[in-house]
């Protein structure tokens, strides 16, 4: 009685992550940032699975990949070949999938068969965290056009996932904004990105989540950093499934492009 007990409390609690990814070009390079990711997935405890709430996959209604092997999907255009030649060859998890729809009630989680499957957004980001591809990844959609609450809702419901090895990973940018964007991946980052992108720091740390999920489009900093909600969203799944005992911590703190904060951080 005593061992089994022990064994059901030394289940270990699994961090929740919020991942700028930026450039798909991320995902073929060696940098300061993906050297970040691979030290990340070296010490985090190993997940027995991930669920990437990905800036990538918008769809009307709430999904998740529910196939045995999902496919690597190259969503972008005018990158080099190499770029397309990628594979994330990570298997899927049907019973993950399973697991989620039923810690989710509200609303109801629809079972991906093969719409879906890996994008970018997903596997840029771990194939520099676990370049073996061995632990099982799965996707959840966003639905853009419901308000903050649902987002946030669903992030609270997955929170305890995170009790059954789920590692929850936001792919998304805080600060994202194409239209200003420089070739020069370490340009000078504007004004306006690095004011946002302090601001929303100062929410996180401050646990002020209502200003983060409310409030981000009240400054000009604001509006030009979060011109569309994609990459903006993740954040809410990921600050739902925190709790007050969680632990911030901030991995990477850098701008990519002038108009790209690729802010990375673990809360637990
Ligand atoms: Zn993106």
């Amino acid at each position: 009685m005593m061992e089994k007990k022990l064994n059901a409390s030394s289940a270990e609690r699994m961090p929740v992550l919020f991942i700028g990814h930026g450039s798909p070009m991320n995902a073929i390079e060696t940098n300061p940032y993906t050297k970040m990711l691979n030290t990340l997935g070296k010490k985090l405890p190993t997940p027995k699975a991930i669920l990437v709430i990905s800036a990538h996959w918008m769809t009307r209604g709430t999904f998740v990949t529910e196939m045995q092997n999902p496919k690597t999907i190259h969503d972008f255009y005018g990158f080099p070949q190499e770029l397309f030649n990628v594979q994330y060859p990570a298997p899927g998890s049907p019973e993950t999938a399973r697991l989620v729809k039923d810690a989710v009630q509200e609303p109801k989680v629809i079972g991906d068969h093969n719409q879906w499957g890996l994008d970018h957004g997903t596997w840029a980001v771990l194939r520099h965290m676990y370049p073996e591809a061995g632990i099982p990844v799965l996707q959840l959609s966003l639905d853009l056009s419901q308000p903050p609450d649902y987002h946030v809702k669903i992030g609270r419901q997955l929170m305890r996932l995170r009790d059954q090895g789920v590692l929850i990973l936001g792919s998304g940018n805080l600060v994202h904004n194409l239209r200003q964007i420089k070739w020069e991946a370490n340009a000078k980052p504007f004004d306006w990105a690095v004011e946002f992108d302090e601001w929303i720091k100062q929410k996180i740390s401050d646990r002020d989540f209502s200003a983060a999920f409310n409030d981000f489009h009240q400054t000009r900093a604001g509006q030009l950093s979060v011109p569309s909600l994609d990459h903006y969203l993740p954040l809410h799944y990921i600050l739902g499934a925190t709790d007050s005992k969680d632990e911030l911590k901030f991995e990477y703190e850098e701008m990519q492009n002038g108009s790209i904060s690729m802010r990375s951080f673990r809360f637990g």
